[in-house]
């Protein structure tokens, strides 16, 4: 399981855990959220709908369909509903709601002792009618990530410094909300 390796890899322990976010309904983003429930007792925390879809395990709605995977249904213990310090003593941790790409897709900023990392997943991915994907909440949500100055930037596929990631918001702006009407593309 990637999830499983890639903690390894960043020396994390699952049973060390206590809440995992999940950024968005999609099963490359949420697909590990019921081992970490299930086996380690983590609290799953989401925004609705997504936190919703999650639950359900909704095969249009976690892109499971797409992903020719079976969805994992998994109760969100920890609804997201404002931005801001997440509770729980976890201060390092900043929520930010990033609609677009679907309604419910989160950002997270962390501040560690080295740095300050805006992991944003898939909200500057391609848009779907089938997720309810909202152009304009996707510029909105360019906008508000772009306000923001962290050391990196990290999305789905790779994190970039700082130079690199005002070049990919550059970028991005240029190209534009990306509707995908003909299937899954490489990003989202
Ligand atoms: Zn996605």
């Amino acid at each position: 399981m990637a999830l499983a390796s890639n903690l390894a890899s960043a020396g994390v322990k699952p049973w060390d855990i206590v809440t995992a976010i999940v950024s968005h309904a999609h099963v490359p983003s949420s697909g590990g959220a019921r081992w970490l429930h299930d086996n380690h007792k983590v609290t799953i925390a989401a925004r609705r709908p997504d936190s919703r879809w999650v639950e359900e395990g909704d095969p249009v709605k976690t892109a499971a369909v797409e992903y020719g995977v079976p969805p994992k249904p998994v109760p969100v213990g920890l609804e997201l509903s404002r931005e801001g310090r997440l509770p729980g003593g976890c201060e390092a941790v900043e929520v930010l709601f990033t609609p677009g790409h679907t309604p419910g897709s989160v950002s997270i900023q962390i501040e560690t002792r080295e740095a300050t990392v805006l992991a944003v997943s898939d909200a500057l991915g391609r848009l779907r009618r089938e997720w309810a994907s909202s152009e304009r909440d996707w510029i909105e949500s360019l906008e508000k990530i772009s306000s923001r100055d962290p050391d990196y930037l990290c999305t789905s596929v790779t994190c970039m410094d700082r130079k690199a990631a005002r070049a990919f918001l550059e970028e991005t702006r240029e190209k534009g909300p990306f509707w995908d009407v003909e299937g899954r593309a490489t990003y989202g």
